[in-house]
């Protein structure tokens, strides 16, 4: 789809999408993130309409039969999706990447339809360091806790669908190890193509 890059960035719970992708967009600016759409409840700290749009079931179910979604997936209990506006958003702001944290489900669904998108999975340097991250992170009561943890190892299971594998173990180091990816991404031929045809024409 045009130059956009988009990327997408899955894990699962507590491996540290949202800190990631919070410090990728502070450092690449031309990038933008994808809003999703939710029937969470939101955490504490969270703003509508820049970590997520929360929305009622209700809602949610109207946007499903206007066929405002290019993807949708049950995730822990909730409904969470991608609305086709956040793409128009992000090439009429001139961006030039666009970053979705979505679940291996909207991963899969976001490749059908944009089979060019590049995803990225993080893992957790263990299942015990996760553990301590969803508690650690005090966002959620003991039952999605224990839940989220319960899901990891089969959300695990999905990472033969993605192009790149991080371990975020130290931040600083999978941080890095992904702006190489977005690098690399970047100066691909099919997206440099058109600077050696220029100068081929002169
Ligand atoms: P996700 O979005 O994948 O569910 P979060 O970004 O919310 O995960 O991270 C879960 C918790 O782990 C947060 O409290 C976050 O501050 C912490 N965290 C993220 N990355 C690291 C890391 N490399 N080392 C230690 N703690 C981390
Ligand atoms: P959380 O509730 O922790 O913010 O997110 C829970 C899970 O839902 C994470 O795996 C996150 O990537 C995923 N998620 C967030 N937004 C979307 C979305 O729009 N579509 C899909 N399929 N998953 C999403």
């Amino acid at each position: 789809m045009n130059d956009l890059l988009l990327l997408i960035l899955s894990s699962p719970s507590g491996a540290g999408k949202t800190t990631l992708s919070r410090r990728l967009l502070e450092d690449f600016d031309d990038f933008t993130f994808s809003v999703s759409h939710t029937t969470r409840a939101p955490r504490n700290g969270e703003v509508d309409g820049k970590d997520y749009h929360f929305v009622s079931p209700d809602a949610f179910q109207t946007l499903i039969e206007q066929h405002s979604f290019a993807e949708w997936a049950h995730v822990h209990g909730n409904v969470y999706g991608t609305s086709v506006s956040e793409l128009d958003r992000a090439k009429a702001e001139g961006k030039s990447g666009i970053l979705f944290d979505v679940d291996y489900q909207g991963a899969r669904q976001i490749r059908a339809t944009y089979p060019e998108a590049v995803g990225i999975f993080i893992l957790p340097p263990s299942l015990d360091e996760l553990k301590q991250r969803l508690t650690r992170r005090g966002s959620d009561d003991a039952g999605t806790i224990s839940r989220r943890f319960d899901k990891a190892r089969e959300e695990i299971e999905h990472y033969p669908f993605f192009d790149y594998l991080i371990v975020n173990d130290e931040l600083e180091q999978a941080l890095s190890e992904i702006k190489g990816i977005i690098h690399a991404e970047r100066r691909r031929r099919s997206r440099m193509a058109s600077r050696a045809e220029a100068l081929l024409r002169t």
